[in-house]
Formats: structure tokens, C-alpha cells, sequence
């Protein structure tokens, strides 16, 4: 069957085009709800040192079990929470939800990176919301991290560059994510206060056989080291990945290799271990 563009031609007529519509509207529907029914959960996965292989940190990252559809992937029911402005909500529940977790750690010097979407940037008291998480969970403000996707700095105005700078100004960190992606521009790099670049997964997949992708990770390290910034490879899975990234200097390494994210109660219980061994947590 074929349908008219409205003279610009016609395309393929695609019947689940509309069911998809109309499941995505459904999905939008039923976001607010899950909140107050409890559908969404944080897990939880390790970032590691390179140089002595330690967790020094978790990030949380949001789950959502819907009661008919089951597990909805992030990557799509965190874009239409972010249509509907749901992610207002939803982003707060995580930030309070994380801060509350990382502050019953055994180890207080591990820290907690939250995501944190654009339209949490510009539609809510961010601040005020960051402010009332360190308060109500006591946890200390050197240990949250708040990653922002690079494509968030796009629409970056004079207010949110001020919400990241009072942001910082309270002692959080900011970080980068998935940098080289997106309409990356350097320029982001001087105009707002960054403390880590997350090299994304697409730069560290080939390695190290890519001799492309060892360049460009080795130029994004040396980026970093020169701005005095953190830099931090996700998607690490193989040992020859892990060989490559340490020889090239990236300081932090998330992925597979290290651990998957696992829940609160898997979490703990590994920290604990470690805390009861006199260690710090090794995957
Ligand atoms: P992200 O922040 O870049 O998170 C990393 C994603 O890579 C996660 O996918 C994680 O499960 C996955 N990952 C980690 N290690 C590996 C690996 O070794 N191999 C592979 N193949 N994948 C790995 P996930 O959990 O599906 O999340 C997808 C995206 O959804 C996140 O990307 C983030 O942008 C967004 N997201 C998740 N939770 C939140 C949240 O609470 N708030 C906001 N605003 N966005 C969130
Ligand atoms: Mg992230
Ligand atoms: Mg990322
Ligand atoms: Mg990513």
C-alpha cells in the first residue's frame, strides 16, 4: 500500500508504523503511573581504576518492568520521558534513589554517577533537587557525579550553563558521556566545567585492532590530560581492549570485563564482601 507525502512523493505504506505510534503514546501513558507503582529500579555497574583495577565507583542506570510489555529498554522509554516531561519526575526519583544507596556503602570513598537528562537541565530546579538528594541521604557531595550526554550540550543556553556552574560550585562533578559522538564540539570543552570525558562504547568496540579507533581514543586521552581531565572508556569487555586502553593512558575503565549492572541487593552485598575481606572491590 503506498501513502501520499503531501507532494513531496510517496513512500511505502508501513501498517505497524501506526501500532507503533500508538504503542509509543501508550508507553508515554503509562510512564507517570509505573513512577507511583513502582516499576522503575536503579541498577547498578562498576567503574574501575586502571592502574590497580578497583571499583571506584557505580553508575546508576534505570530499569523499567512494565506490567504487560515487560523490561522497556532506556534507550527508548527514557526519550519518551523526555517528551512528555516525565524525566522531570523520573530523573529526581534516580538522583534520590542513587544518593540514598551510595550513602550505605561500607566504602565512603567510592562514588555515584548519575545520569542526568537536558530537559532535567532546563525545566526543573536541578539544583534544588541535587541539594535536597546530598541533604535527605547525607552523602557526601565529593562522591555524586552527574553524566550528561553530549548531545544535551547542544541546546546549552546561558541558564543551563548557569545551573552547571552552581552545580559545581556545591562540589559535584560534572562528566561527559559518550564523548566523540553526537555533534561533538570541542568548543563544549571550554565552556563548561567538566571533570571526566566517558569515551563512548562505538571508540572502544574495534580495539585494538582498529588502528582508526586507537588514534582517536589516543587523541581524546591526551585531550583530556591536557584540559586536566578524568577520562573514563565504557564498554569494555575483552582483556585486549582493557591491555590497549591501560598502554594508551585512559584512567577508568566501565564495561562488561568489570561487572554488569546488577541490582541494589547484588551491589551491597559485593561491597560488603570486600568491606568484611579488608579490601577495596576488585571484579
Ligand atoms: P549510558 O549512560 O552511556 O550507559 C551505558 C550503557 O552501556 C548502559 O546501557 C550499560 O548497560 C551499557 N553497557 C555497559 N557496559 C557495557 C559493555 O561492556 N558492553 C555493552 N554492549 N554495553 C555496555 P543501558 O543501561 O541500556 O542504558 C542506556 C542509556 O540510557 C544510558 O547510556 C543513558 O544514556 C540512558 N539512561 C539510563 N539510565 C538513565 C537515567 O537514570 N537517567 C537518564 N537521563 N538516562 C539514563
Ligand atoms: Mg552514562
Ligand atoms: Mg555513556
Ligand atoms: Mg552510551
Amino acid at each position: 500500500r503506498m501513502k501520499e507525502t503531501g507532494g513531496a512523493g510517496y513512500i511505502l505504506y508501513d501498517p505497524s508504523m501506526d501500532e507503533r505510534k500508538a504503542e509509543r503514546a501508550a508507553l508515554m501513558g503509562d510512564l507517570r503511573g509505573g513512577l507511583e507503582r513502582e516499576e522503575f529500579r536503579l541498577d547498578y555497574q562498576p567503574f574501575v581504576s586502571a592502574a590497580s583495577g578497583a571499583i571506584v565507583g557505580f553508575e546508576a542506570l534505570m530499569r523499567w518492568t512494565h506490567p504487560v510489555h515487560g523490561n522497556v529498554p532506556p534507550s527508548e522509554f527514557i526519550a519518551l520521558a523526555e517528551e512528555t516531561g516525565t524525566i522531570v519526575a523520573l530523573g529526581e526519583w534516580g538522583l534520590r534513589t542513587a544518593c540514598r544507596f551510595a550513602a550505605t556503602w561500607p566504602d565512603r570513598s567510592l562514588s555515584i554517577a548519575v545520569n542526568v537528562s537536558t530537559v532535567q537541565i532546563r525545566h526543573s530546579n536541578l539544583v534544588e533537587v541535587v541539594k535536597q538528594a546530598l541533604a535527605e541521604s547525607g552523602l557526601e557531595v565529593s562522591r555524586l557525579e552527574l553524566e550528561i550526554t553530549e548531545t544535551a550540550f547542544l541546546a546549552a543556553t546561558c541558564e543551563s550553563r548557569e545551573v552547571l556552574d552552581k552545580l559545581v560550585e556545591l562540589g559535584v562533578r560534572l562528566v561527559l558521556d559518550d564523548f566523540g559522538t553526537g555533534y561533538s564540539s570541542l568548543s563544549y570543552l571550554r565552556q563548561f566545567p567538566l571533570d571526566k570525558l566517558k569515551i563512548d562504547r562505538s571508540f572502544t568496540a574495534d580495539l585494538p585492532g582498529s588502528q582508526t579507533d586507537v588514534s582517536i581514543v589516543r587523541t581524546i586521552v591526551e585531550l583530556g590530560r591536557h584540559l586536566g581531565m578524568t577520562t573514563i572508556a565504557e564498554g569494555v569487555e575483552s582483556p585486549a581492549q582493557g591491555d590497549c586502553l591501560r598502554r594508551i593512558g585512559c584512567e577508568e575503565f566501565q564495561g562488561y570485563l568489570f561487572g554488569r549492572p546488577a541490582s541494589a541487593a547484588q551491589t551491597l552485598d559485593l561491597l560488603e564482601k570486600a568491606s568484611r575481606q579488608g579490601s577495596s572491590a576488585i571484579v
